[in-house]
């Protein structure tokens, strides 16, 4: 059995190569870029709540890191450094290689060095703290959007939801279909370079993690807005259009959590620019309702203007706590 500081050296020490100094001392050392704010974020994962019991390791090495990715997008940023909390039940080292070779292939593809964290035994739990640079000022925020800005989605809605409801015996896809969605809900793709390439563009930004509607009503509280929505114009999976599970297809596509993707609001101006954006990342972004001035409430609407009832989205201490 390998001690505590042997399985850190083996599983988490690489040499630093943006770092001053990484994992090995007391504490990492990093210096920040001139003319950057940093943007500093944190994301726990704990079995049986954030993922299911028994998940495969390599992708769960990948979401660990996904999630909070997906914070640095949010906010425009650029992630450089991440420390890893990380409490395990025993010293399995096949399921610590597999972990550690998904969170280290996503952090090397998108540029983040694991610069330090703590390891220690317990019921398995994951938290990330990740580190990112803005240009100062730049930060996409919360509070930004105005009356008159288009709402925006990008990717599709609702796969990472469906993935869960099949994993739970709830929903029976076709094969390719219910693969499809398990992939979305387990090794989510953080919209990194939307985010930054949001900056000076989007007004306002958050991404996906408890579901569209709860989410964007974060956008609408911060910013003293209201806004409406069009269900139709919402993207989702073509699975849904398969399944024919109408009621089921609206809690994933407004509520259904995990999907990860990028709901920012621009100026109609900003429509050209964004259409080049999107064909230049190769990634579909779609123009979903607008924001309007009045109280911070959201409206999704059908397409006789018909109000869809809008599910509630995740929260982890009004729902299955
Ligand atoms: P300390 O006793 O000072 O807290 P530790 O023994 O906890 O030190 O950690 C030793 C070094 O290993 C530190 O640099 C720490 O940041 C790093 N470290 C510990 N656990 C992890 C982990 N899961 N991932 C990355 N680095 C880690
Ligand atoms: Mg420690």
């Amino acid at each position: 059995m390998r001690s505590e500081f042997e399985l850190i050296a083996r599983y988490f020490e690489r040499r630093a190569k943006s770092a001053v100094l990484g994992v090995g001392d007391d504490a990492a050392l990093v210096r920040t870029s001139a003319d950057c704010d940093l943007a500093i974020s944190t994301d726990m994962l704990l079995e049986g709540r954030h993922f299911l019991p028994g998940a495969e390791p390599r992708a769960l090495g990948h979401k660990t890191l996904a999630v909070n990715l997906s914070d640095m997008a949010a906010m425009g940023a650029r992630p450089r450094w991440a420390t890893l909390a990380i409490a395990l039940p025993a010293d399995d080292e096949a399921w610590l290689a597999a972990f550690t070779q998904g969170l280290f292939a996503l952090a090397e593809r998108e540029g983040v060095e694991l610069i330090g964290g703590d390891t220690t035994r317990g019921p398995l739990t994951l938290a990330v703290t990740i580190f990112g640079e803005v240009p100062r000022g730049k930060a996409l925020l919360r509070s930004g959007a105005r009356p008159g800005d288009d709402v925006w989605v990008s990717g599709e809605l609702g796969g990472a939801a469906l993935g869960l409801a099949y994993l739970q015996g709830r929903v029976n896809p076709m094969p390719d279909d219910a693969r499809e969605a398990c992939k979305r809900l387990d090794e989510p793709e953080a919209r990194v370079a939307l985010g930054e390439r949001l900056i000076g563009i989007a007004h306002s930004a958050i991404d996906v993690s408890d579901g569209f509607a709860a989410d964007l009503g974060h956008i609408l509280e911060r910013s003293a807005v209201g806004a409406t929505v069009s269900y139709d114009a919402l993207p989702r999976p073509e699975a849904f259009a398969r399944l024919k599970r109408p009621d089921l297809e609206r809690r994933c596509v407004l509520a259904g959590g995990d999907d990860y993707e990028l709901v920012f609001t621009a100026a109609p101006e900003a429509r050209p620019r964004l259409a080049a954006l999107g064909v230049a990342l190769g990634l579909r972004l779609t123009r979903v309702g607008a924001i309007e001035s009045g109280a911070a409430s959201l409206r999704v609407v059908d397409a006789e203007g018909k109000l869809v009832e809008s599910p509630g989205g995740f929260d982890h201490f009004r729902r299955g706590a």
